[in-house]
């Protein structure tokens, strides 16, 4: 478990307001056109950087996930800006008004509910048309909640896989979680508090109960926790103890784990009654483990 001591802290929206009138704000001060991708807290309001406060005062449009959100956050730094709305339901519409917009030369600024655009949120399509249609895109980088974890994870950080949200329904989730198993990466998954626990259960079964993995909680917010332990562990402790909050869970590679014994039992069982290549495959499906490492295994119970 982990936690920032929590000590008084500055009254960042106020530090933040000071930033912008000591820059006059957005008075004077024009963007170029283009599509600018800004990053916004996942919770800590001093996570804000000093140039996604500037870009947002001096944006001619925000367009916002979700502007009821995102107007608390605007309102906080005293930024006043026509917003306009960009979800999972209405992004196909904005495109066409917000490529528009740009190419009429305005500067368009897009901010999610919390985070990078894009990432586990609106922002791929409208970033894709205009690097389609040759417009300007700019990324002011800030927080993310798969990084931030990661980073005070200790697991091994130089390869890592984001797999988002896992499917809610655990026979689709389990297919996904098979495919994911023998990936040779740090695997950073996004969950909802409610599927935590049937989505470590799910984990731990095709993944592997001992491997050790890390649930990441409330990140940079007052609960902040980090919990680590195997994948066993970590599904019994959350088939017990149920949270609230936003959740990041991280799984260590598994790509080095030996064969286990059953794996034989498996091919042997097929070896003799189709070719190797079928008895692989077959192998493979059933258990997830890749072909690679089940085929140096059947070669090696043929030539024995
Ligand atoms: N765009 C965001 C980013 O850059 O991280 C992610 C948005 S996604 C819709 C929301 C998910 O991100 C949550 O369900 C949770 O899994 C994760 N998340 C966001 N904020 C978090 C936080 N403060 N602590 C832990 N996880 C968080």
């Amino acid at each position: 478990m982990s936690g920032e001591k929590k000590v008084s802290s500055p009254d960042y929206p106020l530090l933040g307001r000071k930033v912008l009138e000591a820059s006059g704000n957005d008075a004077g001060c024009k963007l170029s056109h283009g599509l600018y991708i800004v990053a916004t807290p996942i919770g800590h309001m001093g996570d804000i950087t000093l140039r996604a406060l500037t870009v947002l005062a001096q944006a001619d449009v925000i367009a916002c996930e979700d502007t009821r959100t995102s107007g608390v956050l605007l309102h906080a730094f005293g930024i006043r800006k026509p917003t306009l709305s960009c979800h999972d339901h209405n992004e196909d519409a904005r495109v066409v008004d917000m490529t528009r917009r740009i190419r009429d030369g305005e500067a368009v600024a897009l901010i999610s509910d919390a985070g990078m655009p894009a990432i586990a949120d609106p922002g791929f399509k409208i970033v894709r048309a205009c690097r389609d249609a040759g417009l300007p895109v700019t990324v002011i980088p800030g927080a993310n909640a798969a990084l931030t974890a990661l980073a005070g994870s200790g697991l091994p950080t130089d390869r890592f896989l984001f797999a988002g949200f896992l499917p809610p329904k655990s026979a689709a989730r389990r297919t996904e979680l098979a495919a994911l198993k023998t990936a040779e990466a740090t695997l950073m998954f996004y969950e909802s508090p409610a599927r935590l626990a049937p989505g470590l259960a799910d984990m731990a079964e095709i993944l592997g109960a001992a491997r050790q993995a890390v649930v990441a909680r409330e990140l940079t917010k007052f609960y902040e926790e980090t919990r680590r332990g195997t994948l066993g562990e970590l599904a019994a402790f959350y088939a017990e103890n149920s949270v609230k909050g936003e959740v990041v869970i991280l799984v260590e590679r598994g790509g080095g784990e030996s064969v286990p014994a059953d794996i034989d039992a498996l091919l042997r069982a097929r070896l003799g009654a189709m070719s190797v290549r079928d008895a692989v495959a077959e192998v493979a499906a059933m258990t997830g483990i890749a072909k690679k490492q089940i085929y140096a295994r059947a070669l090696a119970l043929e030539s024995a």
